[in-house]
């Protein structure tokens, strides 16, 4: 099966005719070909998108609204197909995709269809110079969303929406790595009335389309969402051209656990924490630190609950993981998982190896891993793994978890397990993390700041702060006479 870019409201062949594999994960088979699109088609892309600009940033508030709720609606609509089909293009479980990648996707539309016409301005009075400022917020005019291949449309409707909500028109390309909702998106966008051109949705290789999309002269913000090499590049190109940038990043969260948290809670959810969509979340928690009192029962009682967790074919409901996204990724994770017969201080505990599923004996399947570490700095502490692999440490006093969760480059989120108000407090001021979840993890309002400090990224995603993000504000001062 071969998908096509979506330009102009057409679905349409890459100019240059040259086509990239796409991979079902799970069975390590090409299931179809993808445009390997280049500069050409971003162009023809970004010219669909100019063209739609005048229109689509002056129509009235109530009707793109009204167009977005309508993306949202088909959605919704197709949960089923669009659920399977994210499956089968990622590998996670579709119970995961039923249940959380498309309902979101639906969300995000539904979320900043109302949000547009919620969305205010300031005004400033100048008292005593007779003065009265306001401003205004313009959409900036084309702008580009970039996305990564763990969570497809999820992410990628987290970025269009806001953007097409603030009137701009946009240049989108999901990850090549899962192309296919993003392409069945376009469908669903014509059914609901998008006017021609105001997404237009580009499929290729980071290097070559990604490169045209942030390298455009007049592609005026860039909203990413990948690894932080990637976005350090992103930066290295965009920043001389003065382009608006909100990048989302890596992670390496810390799960601290103290002794006083509701343990069963803790537990069940740690386990999620550590292993949702095959431990592939930004989110994930992926360095637990528990209180020295509680870490023997905890490691005994987390230990057994990760054996029990079953590794299998996406399409069964008895799967708790999937496949990992590519074979490229699963030989990167494991290549972490075998530091741990290397480097001093580590012990494997469970899992580490390959997983043969039968019937898929080509699948990109992996146990789900939990490795003991003796000190924060070691490469697996380090370094952003993003795979089904956790690692594990105790801990005795509240600033000697704070030191550790802090050292690392990154600074996206943290979760935090206990029933002390006065240290949640304490640790949320110092905790450098941009999302902080105490006693639970995951759970999303989309109205607050999303987004990480330090390598993770700059800037927030999410609410108001997405449609600041996408729009340039203009303050006009007025002053009237006496
Ligand atoms: P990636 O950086 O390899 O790719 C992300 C996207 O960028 C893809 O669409 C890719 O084609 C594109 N790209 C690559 N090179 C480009 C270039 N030169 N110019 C323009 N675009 C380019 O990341 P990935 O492997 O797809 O995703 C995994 C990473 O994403 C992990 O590091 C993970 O932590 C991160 N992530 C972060 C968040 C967050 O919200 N902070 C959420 C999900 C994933």
């Amino acid at each position: 099966m071969r998908i096509q870019n979506y330009i102009a409201g057409e679905f349409t062949d890459p100019i240059s005719a040259q086509w990239l594999d796409n991979y079902n994960p799970s069975e390590g088979v090409v299931y179809g070909q993808i445009p390997n699109s280049n500069q050409a088609d971003v162009e023809a892309a970004y010219k669909a998108a100019e063209r739609a600009f005048p229109g689509w940033s002056r129509s009235a508030l109530e009707e793109r609204s009204r167009i977005l709720s309508e993306i949202s609606r088909g959605i919704q609509e197709r949960l089923d197909a669009l659920a399977t089909a994210e499956a089968k293009d990622n590998g996670k479980p579709l119970t995961l995709a039923k249940q959380i990648d498309i309902p979101r996707a639906a969300a995000n539309f539904q979320f900043f269809a109302n949000a547009a016409t919620q969305f205010s301005s300031e005004s400033h009075e100048t008292v005593g110079r007779n003065a009265v400022n306001f401003t205004l917020r313009k959409p900036i005019g084309v702008v580009g969303c970039i996305s990564p291949w763990n969570l497809p449309l999820y992410l990628f409707t987290w970025k269009i929406a806001p953007a097409l909500a603030a009137g701009n028109c946009v240049v989108a390309k999901p990850s090549e790595v899962t192309p296919m909702t993003a392409y069945l998106l376009g469908e669903i966008c014509n059914e609901a009335g998008l006017p021609k051109g105001v997404l237009n949705i580009v499929h290729g290789l980071g290097s070559t389309a990604g490169q045209a999309i942030i390298s455009h002269p007049n592609i005026k913000a860039i909203s990413f969402t990948g690894g932080t090499a990637t976005g350090a590049h992103i930066a290295r190109t965009a920043a001389p051209m003065f382009k608006k940038l909100s990048l989302e990043l890596g992670g390496k969260n810390p799960n601290i656990i103290f002794a006083d948290a509701d343990y069963d809670k803790m537990l069940a959810t740690t386990l999620r924490s550590s292993f949702a969509n095959q431990g592939q979340i930004c989110l994930c928690g992926s360095r637990i630190f528990v209180e020295a009192s509680i870490y023997e029962r905890f490691k005994t009682d987390f230990i057994a609950k990760v054996k029990e967790l079953k590794v299998g074919d996406p399409f069964s409901d008895t799967s708790n993981l999937g496949a990992l996204v590519s074979e490229e990724h699963r030989n990167k994770v494991l290549s972490y998982v075998a530091l741990a017969g290397q480097e001093s201080g580590m012990k494997l505990l469970t899992g580490g190896n390959k997983v043969v599923v039968k019937g898929k004996e080509g699948g990109y399947y992996m146990e789900p891993t939990v490795i003991e570490v003796t000190s924060n700095k070691c490469t697996l502490n380090q370094e952003e793994i993003f795979g089904p692999v956790v690692t594990l440490m105790p801990f005795t006093s509240e600033e000697e978890v704070l030191e550790m969760a802090n050292d690392v480059p990154y600074g996206l989120s943290a979760t935090l397990w206990t029933s002390n108000l006065s240290r949640t407090m304490r640790m949320s001021q110092y905790l450098q993390a941009g999302i902080i979840w105490v006693n639970t993890w995951l759970l999303r309002d989309l109205r607050t700041p999303f987004g990480g400090m330090k390598a993770s990224g700059v800037g927030r995603e999410g609410g108001l702060e997405a449609l600041r993000f996408f729009t340039e504000p203009k303050n006009v001062c007025i002053q009237y006479d006496e």
